[in-house]
């Protein structure tokens, strides 16, 4: 699937803003080069001996829907500015997406806005392709670039290294091209995977709850029937399958049998 494939399916208008992003980090110092304080197995560091924290040294962002990818870094930005304008894209957002980003890129950039003595940006429900992967895929490798290689996702263009990433903070300009070129290359792969695994996320908030209550809640498409029963439960609703995405779902807007319990 290329990225054409994927914009087609995004077709239909969502009220809500879904922001697509990535951040990358740079290792931190104290004495050794860390990620965890437990990187070492028979010597864990101590905070107190860390000179610099690992830090988020880029971020990409997109929103579902648009053409232009947007990147702020620490050498173009300043991380003061690179963290503000990814606040301000989480402020607008009412859902991001992200690999691993609930519990890595959101808790990061927290950590960086809090460290600015910024305040949270507004609510957003964070949709975790990683995490829906976990729960509905036996893949043996759950991995942005293997899933995406074994989907077919035209995608990432090159691996995170951790030498390019300090040079491209050193100044080196080649190597801030290459980072940037990943960091984006990244979107792409996130948002085509996000696509695809769409009917199979669950609890996916409605994404047009005004004008579309009646349309397919992951995609908005009005491409949608009736599709036999499904129980929760003691509770069994009609189901509804959307034509274009392929999921399913079930409201409380249409009628649920009684609640039986078999003995
Ligand atoms: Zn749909």
């Amino acid at each position: 699937m290329t990225i054409a494939d994927i914009a087609a399916k995004v077709t239909h208008k969502r009220e809500l803003n879904i922001l697509v992003y990535d951040i990358e980090r740079m290792k931190g110092t104290a004495g050794v080069e860390f990620w965890s304080l437990s990187d070492f197995k028979h010597r864990r560091i101590h905070a107190d001996d860390v000179i610099d924290w690992p830090r988020t040294i880029c971020v990409a962002w997109r929103f579902l829907g648009d053409k232009r990818t947007e990147f702020a870094s620490e050498w173009d930005d300043g991380p003061e500015d690179m963290h503000r304008r990814i606040w301000e894209a989480f402020d607008k957002a009412d859902v991001t997406v992200g690999h691993n980003s609930k519990a890595f890129d959101e808790k990061h950039l927290n950590t960086g806005w809090r460290d600015l003595g910024m305040t949270p940006p507004s609510p957003s429900k964070p949709i975790d392709t990683l995490s829906a992967a976990r729960a509905r895929f036996g893949d043996e490798s759950k991995t942005l670039d293997a899933l995406c290689q074994r989907i077919g996702l035209a995608g990432k263009t090159d691996r995170y290294n951790v030498e390019v990433a300090r040079a491209a903070c050193d100044g080196d300009r080649a190597a801030q091209r290459k980072i940037r070129a990943y960091n984006i290359g990244d979107i792409d792969a996130t948002e085509a995977l996000y696509v695809t695994l769409l009917p199979w996320i669950k609890a996916h908030p409605h994404v047009a709850p005004n004008t579309g209550a009646d349309n397919c809640p992951r995609c908005n498409s009005p491409k949608v029937r009736r599709n036999g029963t499904w129980t929760v439960h003691v509770w069994t609703y009609v189901a509804l399958t959307c034509d274009d995405c392929g999921g399913h779902w079930k409201t409380t807007m249409q009628s649920r049998g009684p609640g039986v319990k078999t003995l």
